[in-house]
């Protein structure tokens, strides 16, 4: 096999709840993670030596300040592969917006790398080089529904929360995740996600109870610094929506809808105020529709 493409999906929270602090700046997190079918597109290609990378997308970078390229690199640097590669990017998911795009495009090269040199690397290796590269890298190594611990590396799988209709829609203007955890006032938050309710809702494939139970702490800042936002929520369930939520620290903010035609419904409104709004699907682990 001379070269693989694969499609790296993005990914929603269900919800987020910030712990504690720890010394070392990072924050122990309790959040779960739900992969959509909203994929960007990884092309691999086998090269004697080297890694280069293409991605035609306006503040992405072409360089080792790519994410994918610190993926290949540690892809090298860990297994006994002499080998290089050429990596090109179709970005389909809107960059800086809390959908984890970066994150499923590192996690689509260490996947591909690992195939194209004959699955020389086991899957516990692939989620450990994966948790050097950034906290999100390894829940997308598999995808699908998961709870994420420590700093969001430590990962317990739930059972598929797949095929549920979701809108998103992600305003123009950047949010920058650091600032969002620098003015995050953990001894203030009163509306936190019962974890555990919302793990047994999914388990029960009870949608308006995920719903319900769906919180992130992050919106304490990010919507009061951006009150755009909660107008945003109020009209995701003025068009029908069981709850409306973020993405990681936005500024995308999901819709979840009960059917197909509800969200289409959401997504036709938002399209004459929004360029950026998606109608998608959850999916499950290793769907095999895109794998
Ligand atoms: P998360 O939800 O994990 O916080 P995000 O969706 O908010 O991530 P990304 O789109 O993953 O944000 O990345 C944002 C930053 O990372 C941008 O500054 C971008 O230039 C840089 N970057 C590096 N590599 C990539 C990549 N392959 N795709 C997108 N952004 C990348």
């Amino acid at each position: 096999m001379k070269g693989i493409t694969l499609l790296s999906p993005a990914k929603i929270n269900l919800s987020i709840d910030v712990l504690e602090k720890l010394p070392n700046g990072y924050h122990s997190v309790e959040m779960i993670m739900q992969s959509i079918n909203l994929c960007d597109i990884v092309t691999i290609e086998k090269r004697y030596g080297g890694i280069t990378i293409n991605c035609e997308e306006p503040y992405v970078p072409n360089d080792r300040r790519n994410i994918a390229y610190k993926a290949a690199e540690a892809f090298f640097a860990h297994s006994p592969v002499r080998g290089g590669a050429h990596i090109s990017i179709k970005k389909n998911i809107p960059v800086s917006a809390g959908l984890g795009g970066g994150s499923t495009d590192a996690a689509g090269v260490l996947k591909g790398l690992n195939q194209l040199y004959g699955n020389i690397l086991s899957r516990s290796q692939l989620l450990k080089i994966a948790g050097t590269i950034g906290a999100d890298v390894s829940f997308c190594i598999d995808g699908g529904t998961q709870l994420a611990r420590g700093i969001g590396d430590e990962l317990t799988r739930l059972p598929d929360f797949e095929n549920v209709d979701i809108v998103l829609v992600k305003p123009s203007f950047p949010i920058s995740t650091s600032y969002v955890y620098r003015h995050l006032k953990l001894e203030d938050l009163t509306d936190r996600p019962d974890t555990s309710g919302l793990i047994d809702a999914i388990t029960g494939m009870d949608i308006p109870a995920v719903a319900k139970k769906m919180r992130n702490v992050l919106e304490t800042v990010s919507v009061s610094k951006y009150p755009e936002l909660k107008t945003i929520m109020e009209r995701f369930m003025d068009y029908g929506a069981l709850a409306a939520r973020m993405s990681g620290s936005g500024p995308t903010i999901f819709g979840v809808f009960e059917n197909p035609e509800k969200a289409l419904f959401a997504k036709e409104k938002f399209l004459k105020d929004y360029k950026n709004v998606y109608y998608v699907k959850t999916i499950g682990r290793g769907d095999k529709t895109l794998w």
